[in-house]
């Protein structure tokens, strides 16, 4: 597939990646069919948020798109392949206690790398203990 690649700071072009897979098994795979640059792209962009960007990092986290696959854990109820959805800035895992509170923005799960925020911003956050599979 073809997705917008950070390249070095300041510059990003547009090259051929290897299509994603499943990682967790309530994961979803979306064809995104539109998207836009967000203010947290350009933190990534300028190499100021996270110092640990490499080349041929893939950017982009907001976008809308149709449902191609599922986990074996996604409850069909709720999502289907073909469903068209709208993925906002939050990454959450529906299953933490923070997400059980529906404080989505909080979950405890959704970054697997917490300690590179410390670096940045002194404290940690999103830090993730058990993820759910
Ligand atoms: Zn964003
Ligand atoms: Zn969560």
């Amino acid at each position: 597939m073809k997705a917008n690649c950070w390249i070095g700071r300041n510059k990003v072009e547009i090259r051929d990646v290897p299509d994603p897979g499943m990682l967790n098994r309530r994961d979803a795979i979306v064809r995104i069919t539109s998207t836009a640059i967000c203010g947290s792209d350009l933190h990534l962009l300028d190499g100021y948020v996270p110092p640990t960007m490499q080349e041929g990092d893939v950017l982009g986290h907001e976008f809308m798109g149709e449902i191609v696959e599922v986990g074996d854990r996604v409850d069909p109820e709720r999502l289907r392949v073909g469903d068209r959805v709208v993925v906002p800035f939050p990454i959450a895992c529906g299953a933490c206690a923070a997400c059980a509170a529906e404080l989505y923005s909080c979950c405890e799960n959704s970054n697997p790398n917490a300690g590179s925020r410390k670096r940045c911003l002194g404290i940690r956050s999103a830090e993730s203990s058990a993820t759910p599979t």
